[in-house]
């Protein structure tokens, strides 16, 4: 079933200004991971905001989790390439924020905090952090921060994670390492992954299916299957 879709869908930022992308067809099946790339300033992070709801299309329909997009969309989990992390908050604080956000009754969190809690522990040592749930950021490294920014966007178990350039910022090898993490998460608990690079050799590898960019104005140039052997 068709979990995220576009049809022909157009975006200008101002009446008048140039389109940002011009007529983007896009269809993600559930539990689909997809990769789109292109250089900067093609619209990959428009597509990003389309599908989470912060904009909406001058033209065409965006949908997600089978209804069409009209605000912000609480299915789904984000990481950027800067992790975001809150610097006043321990790695544990940072991962259990999107619960405390969702929870819509404080008493319920207060009741329900040690079963929280356990929950985001365990996902912290799943994605390799054990041993710094008292951490701040600034006492991670880089790909220890991004290993947080992608537990917290996993925390409220969304059915669809956003990732923006998520390890653009990371050395060859913990880029490497963060990559096997990602796909062994996601083969465990599958999710619907929409992905944005400009890292083609990172869209092979993580991806199913990569969509490839032209800039002015975006559009999308080719979609291909990847058929590789995974690791
Ligand atoms: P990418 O993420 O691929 O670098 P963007 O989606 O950020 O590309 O940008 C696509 C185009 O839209 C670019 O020409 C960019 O300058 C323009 N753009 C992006 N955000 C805004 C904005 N808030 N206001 C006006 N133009 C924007
Ligand atoms: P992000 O990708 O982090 O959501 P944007 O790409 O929208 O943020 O850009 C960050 C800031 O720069 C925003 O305030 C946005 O409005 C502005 N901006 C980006 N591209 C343009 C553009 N081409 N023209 C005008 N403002 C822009």
């Amino acid at each position: 079933m068709s979990f995220v879709r576009f049809e022909s869908v157009s975006l200008a930022y101002a009446e008048g200004a140039p389109l940002a992308i011009e007529n983007v067809d896009l269809d993600v099946q559930e539990g689909e991971f997809i990769a789109v790339v292109g250089p900067s300033g093609c619209g990959k992070s428009t597509l990003m905001k389309l599908v989470s709801g912060l904009r909406a299309p001058t033209e065409g329909y965006v949908y997600a989790g089978g209804r069409q997009v009209g605000g912000p969309l609480k299915i789904v989990g984000m990481a950027f390439q800067a992790s975001n992390l809150l610097p006043w908050r321990t790695t544990l604080e940072n991962v259990m924020l999107p619960l405390e956000i969702v929870e819509p009754h404080r008493q319920d969190l207060r009741a329900r905090r040690a079963e929280y809690e356990a929950e985001a522990r365990a996902l912290i040592a799943r994605v390799g952090l054990k041993g710094f749930e008292d951490k701040y950021p600034w006492e991670l490294s880089g790909g220890m921060q991004q290993r947080a920014s992608i537990c917290r966007a996993l925390i409220h178990k969304p059915r669809l994670l956003m990732l923006d350039e998520p390890f653009g910022a990371l050395d060859a090898f913990t880029r490497e390492e963060l990559w096997c993490m990602l796909r062994d998460l996601w083969q465990e608990q599958p999710f619907t992954v929409i992905l944005v690079t400009h890292d083609l050799r990172e869209a092979v590898f993580l991806a199913d299916t990569v969509y490839v960019m032209s800039k002015r104005p975006g559009r999308i140039l080719t979609r291909r299957q990847i058929d590789l052997p995974r690791p």
